[in-house]
């Protein structure tokens, strides 16, 4: 880790400006939580609407008593058994918390990621750092350095830490009382969060119909160019095809631009290659559309199926 680009992206927030960081999942563009103008400017770089509420990012479970009042049991078993790591919290908020953070909802999403260098930032800029994906909103998330300068060249500053590992979104869970709903599903499952909270819990996996914050909408995550989930009816490809598969396996007999998230079909590999591989049938002029394979809805496979669906969303004939 290089200090001194440290410090400068500590004092960029510091003074209100915008940094890109990254994260165990992707690439976050982060302003000082508590600055609502600094916030804004999140806003307006990523072209976001403005009621699509932002995470905001904590070094420390000791953080969260800043942003919500008086956790309770629960939620500090949740925060000291899964972080540092990729779950977000949805809790009641304080006062603290600017509004334009949260869209105006009375809740706020917090998390602390599970990177050296979203970590160290955090505490060398002395603030909650507010932080969506750094891209424009509705594309494809970035998951290097690179994807950022793509979308936001207008940014600050970039603090470059090479791939992320877990390669999508966290994973969102609100908790209100005893009642723990799935806004998101990312790589901790539903599954793992029931093992952690006490029996007497109640889980719930539909999504409140007053929410309408875009990450929970049924297109988002999308390429710039036509992407359908692929299947045998499919074949042949049309010309000028990219073909994303997961796992080596029947390669179609079309000439197409192949690339693999997996040499297995593991599905932390695919959940970690699954935006890349997207960036680059989107960024090869010779592409102009994409297939990608399906993966079984199952534990990892959920929060895959999910991205994919919602990238390929609005190029379905019906949608
Ligand atoms: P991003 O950081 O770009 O992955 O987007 C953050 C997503 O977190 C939003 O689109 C929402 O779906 C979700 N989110 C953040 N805060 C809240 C909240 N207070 N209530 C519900 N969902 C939230
Ligand atoms: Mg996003």
């Amino acid at each position: 880790m290089n200090i001194q680009q440290l410090k400068e992206a500590a004092r960029i927030i510091s003074e209100g400006g915008l940094v890109s960081f990254p994260t165990e999942t992707v690439y976050g563009l982060g302003a000082n939580t508590l600055n609502s103008v600094a916030v804004a400017k999140i806003f307006k770089l990523k072209e976001r609407p403005s009621f699509d509420p932002l995470i905001v990012h904590i070094a420390s479970v000791d953080d969260l008593k800043m942003l919500t009042n008086e956790p309770s049991e629960a939620v500090i078993r949740l925060a000291e058994k899964f972080w540092p790591g990729p779950l977000t919290l949805v809790l009641p908020k304080c006062k603290l918390v600017p509004d334009i953070v949260t869209s105006g909802l009375p809740t706020v999403g917090i998390r602390m990621p599970d990177h050296e260098l979203a970590l160290n930032l955090i505490k060398e800029a002395k603030c909650p750092i507010a932080a969506p994906s750094a891209n424009k909103f509705g594309q494809l998330s970035p998951v290097s350095a690179e994807h950022v300068r793509k979308q936001l060249p207008g940014v600050d500053y970039i603090l470059d830490g090479g791939t992320t590992t877990v390669g999508i979104e966290s994973t969102i869970v609100s908790i209100e009382g005893n009642v723990c709903t799935l806004l998101r599903p990312g790589k901790i499952t539903l599954d793992d969060i029931e093992k952690a909270l006490p029996g007497t819990f109640v889980f719930n996996t539909t999504k409140p119909a007053k929410l309408v914050a875009p990450g929970l909408l049924k297109s988002h995550y999308s390429p710039n160019k036509p992407l359908y989930i692929y299947n045998r009816a499919n074949l042949p490809l049309p010309e000028s095809s990219g073909l994303i598969l997961h796992n080596p396996g029947e390669v179609p007999s079309s000439d197409c631009k192949l690339i693999y998230t997996s040499k297995t079909g593991d599905q932390l590999e695919i959940a970690a290659n699954l935006f890349s591989a997207l960036h680059t049938m989107e960024d090869d002029p010779a592409v102009k559309q994409i297939f990608i394979e399906p993966v079984v809805e199952k534990g990892l496979g959920i929060a895959i199926m999910d991205r994919i669906n919602k990238a390929a969303y609005k190029y379905q004939p019906s949608a």
